[in-house]
């Protein structure tokens, strides 16, 4: 190698190609990042006569020489021949690591990413933050794919979640994993853009609009963090429409992070974002709906194990007594290795739901997912994820429940019976049949009062077993012969005909 002036070519072609001419930071202030890497690409001799603040700052007065490029940072590749080739250039080797490192800052302040560049995947858990098995499984799956789309991203890849799953980590973590690498990436939040973009528009404005919207409509990565066109105006929409649009015609690599539900977008948007051959969809947490709903929440379920479940009640007959005993012993030895359908039938405050808690928080205990929900509760849950403020999709939340690995059915038969109801319950039921998924199920209705596509269900000895617990209600002194005399039942001969 040859030390050699630099003839002006530079090998720095990121500098040239990708910069910005502008660049916006959080905070709006506004940079021009060419000059750090216009510093290296230049000799001192081409230096020399230009504007102050060029490359005479890269060499001090008694600052060792280098003795390979004598000081200019470039030289010139050998041939075969072992001439130079002086149609080109290279860094010489005093300044890669330089180069680098001011090619990292430069990347780092073109991503936008500020103090978002903390975020990375080492300090991620790849299990996320929920301690529920279901949802540490769901997130290291969605934890490689962020790997994977790092290493290599095509296409888009979709982050959805509450906030506070983690989604947005993930998203900084691809866009720094890039900038490690040496390669371009830029981070915005949707809110941000549209406000830079609003005020790119202000006649005091020092940023052009059109700088701004250019960069991230090309940009090679984009992060677009928190895409929601809840109460977004008109013009910010037709915004945020442009860019997706030229993102996904051009397609480039993008990454979006939403809590909307993605049947929430318009036609257009959401057809992209169910375009399996060029978007990836992830779904990064449980929703906080879903965790709502999990009754274990409540203390009293939480407090409800087989310990301290009284099954001796003393003060009862013997064949109730031992009638619930029995009934203590089909749920202990159920919970360990929950199969097939066990179903609790008797009066309110026989210990029926107790037991069902009871498994419940065995499962828990043992780190296994579980779903415990009273049956009216999930019947309104169900109803409101309809309604457009529901943060998350109705769909979602029924597969969620439909496939949970153990699901817990309290209260069976005191819901409503409208028809959406009874056929909510019964595609449930059903495919939970149809699947031999295990469940819990109390109730206080006996089989023949249960609408007969689901008592049918029930019934199967090959996968379900119906144990009448026969105890009266620990609360007070109701007699076992007085459950014949209890309330019509909301579930009526009526409603099944
Ligand atoms: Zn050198």
């Amino acid at each position: 190698m040859i030390p050699t002036n630099t003839s002006g070519a530079s090998t720095d072609t990121w500098s040239k190609d990708r910069a910005p001419r502008e660049i916006v930071f959080h905070g709006g202030k506004k940079d021009n990042l060419a000059c750090h890497s216009e510093r290296v690409s230049r000799s001192p001799e081409q230096s020399e006569g230009e504007e102050s603040g060029g490359a005479q700052g890269e060499l001090h007065e008694g600052e060792e020489t280098c003795p390979i490029c004598k000081g200019a940072g470039f030289v010139h590749p050998l041939l075969d021949s072992g001439q130079p080739d002086f149609s080109r250039v290279e860094p010489c080797q005093c300044k890669r690591e330089e180069l680098q490192r001011e090619k990292f800052q430069y990347l780092q302040k073109y991503s936008n990413l500020g103090f978002l560049s903390r975020l990375t995947f080492d300090n991620l858990s790849p299990k996320g933050k929920r301690d529920d098995a279901i949802s540490q499984e769901r997130f290291a799956r969605v934890y490689q794919m962020a790997k994977v789309f790092a290493d290599n991203p095509k296409g888009w890849l979709v982050f959805f979640g509450p906030a506070g799953c983690g989604k947005t980590h993930l998203a900084c973590a691809i866009a720094n994993h890039r900038l490690n690498l040496g390669q371009p990436a830029f981070y915005i939040g949707v809110a941000d853009l549209l406000d830079h973009l609003r005020s790119a528009f202000s006649p005091t404005s020092d940023i052009t609009y059109d700088g701004l919207f250019e960069q991230v409509k090309n940009t090679p990565l984009l992060v677009l963090d928190d895409l929601s066109m809840e109460g977004a105006t008109l013009w910010a929409k037709e915004k945020l429409e442009q860019l997706l649009n030229h993102r996904f015609n051009a397609r480039l690599a993008t990454v979006i992070t939403t809590d909307v539900p993605l049947e929430k977008f318009d036609e257009r948007l959401g057809g992209r974002l169910r375009d399996s051959e060029f978007c990836q969809v992830c779904i990064v947490g449980q929703k906080s709906s879903l965790a709502c709903l999990d009754s274990l929440q409540l203390e009293l379920l939480r407090n409800m194990t087989f310990d301290n479940f009284d099954y001796k009640r003393l003060n009862l007959p013997l064949e109730q007594r031992q009638n619930l005993q029995q009934a203590f012993h089909l749920a202990r030895d159920f919970a360990p290795s929950p199969e097939g359908w066990l179903i609790f039938h008797g009066v309110n405050g026989c210990g029926k739901t107790h037991l069902a808690a009871a498994i419940a928080n065995y499962r828990l205990a043992q780190g296994k997912p579980v779903f415990f929900v009273v049956v009216p509760d999930l019947l309104d849950h169900l109803r409101s994820t309809f309604s457009p403020q529901s943060n998350i999709s109705y769909d979602e939340f029924f597969e969620g429940i439909k496939q949970c690995p153990l699901l817990i059915l309290d209260d069976f038969g005191e819901q409503s019976v409208t028809p959406w109801a009874q056929e909510k319950l019964y595609q449930l039921i059903n495919y939970r049949y149809n699947a031999r998924l295990p469940m819990v199920i109390t109730s206080c209705f006996s089989l023949d009062e249960i609408e007969p596509r689901i008592s049918s269900r029930m019934v199967d000895p090959r996968l379900s077993l119906v144990f009448n617990i026969i105890a009266p209600d620990y609360r007070g002194d109701v007699k076992p012969s007085q459950m014949a005399k209890r309330p019509e039942p909301r579930i009526t001969r009526r409603q099944r005909l």
